[in-house]
């Protein structure tokens, strides 16, 4: 047996991650999907070179909504290629109307719809609908030959269903964006302050630690944070946040469970789900 056959065959990488631009590498380690093109196609491409990709191994770009932090690189990595686009049909509606996104050719545009599971590269996809004032906003749920992982981000608030989906997957990519006092006391206008706290906005480190701490089993291989805010968090504040959470319930981390925040723009490289 050689080292790398005991290696999960699903890989998630991490190209960005946070208000600045969001784009994941989820599938095999030589052709996958992304998730969001909040970057610049050159960002893509550089990132996508150092796993050994290119455009080539990408079969699939599912969008989680219309903001511009998750599309603003969708049109220019598209000009000369053709990928299919995944999206919830408002989402599509959006993409079609947005300013940076209006060029791209529909003829790519592919429906999904919450609770309608489809497969990509054998890989399962299960799109949920998450509160957030973005068009047509879902998560995604994927399973590969039984490796789980859940795509939880810019959520206002951890509904039933999303709480759900967040339970069955042994993998998760979940938002913790602001901490509540940086956000409190920041210079945001106050009815910004209220939209990302509101029920359509983002979800904070204390939201999102409490029902982490709430689910954690010693099953769960990976908590990777997502979409920080750079104003309004850093990632020392939200790994405290989770630590005292945890302690507070009582609930101790399993030694094969990796806990971090992701690079706002730096690669994390392959981790085997
Ligand atoms: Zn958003
Ligand atoms: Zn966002």
């Amino acid at each position: 047996m050689d080292l790398f056959s005991c290696l999960s065959p699903f890989v998630f990488c991490s190209f960005a991650s946070g208000s600045s631009g969001n784009c994941y590498y989820v599938g095999r380690q030589d052709e996958g999907l992304l998730v969001d093109v909040g970057i610049s196609a050159r960002q893509v491409k550089e990132k996508l070179l150092h796993q050994d990709l290119s455009l080539d191994n990408i079969k699939a770009i599912l969008i989680t909504h219309d903001h511009i932090d998750h599309v603003s690189g969708l049109e220019m990595l598209l000009k000369n290629t053709a990928i299919p686009i995944y999206a919830h049909p408002d989402c599509l509606q959006g993409l079609a109307e947005g300013n940076a996104t209006k060029r791209l050719d529909h003829a790519l545009f592919h429906e999904i719809e919450p609770a309608q599971p489809f497969e990509l590269l054998g890989i399962r996809i299960e799109p949920f609908p998450v509160m957030h004032d973005g068009r047509g906003a879902m998560g995604y749920f994927f399973d590969c030959e039984g490796h789980t992982l859940t795509i939880a981000t810019d959520i206002g608030m951890l509904d039933k269903v999303v709480k759900e989906q967040l339970r069955r997957a042994e993998n998760l990519v979940v938002e913790a964006n602001y901490d509540v006092e940086m956000l409190e006391h920041g210079s945001y206008p106050y009815i910004l302050k209220q939209r990302i706290a509101g029920p359509f906005g983002h979800l904070s480190n204390v939201e999102s630690a409490r029902f982490l701490a709430e689910i954690y089993h010693p099953g769960i291989k990976n908590i990777l944070l997502c979409h920080l805010s750079e104003n309004n968090n850093t990632p020392e504040r939200a790994m405290q946040c989770f630590y005292e959470q945890f302690r507070k319930r009582h609930v101790h981390l399993d030694v094969n469970t990796t806990i971090c925040p992701l690079p706002r723009h730096k690669s994390t490289g392959f981790v085997y789900l």
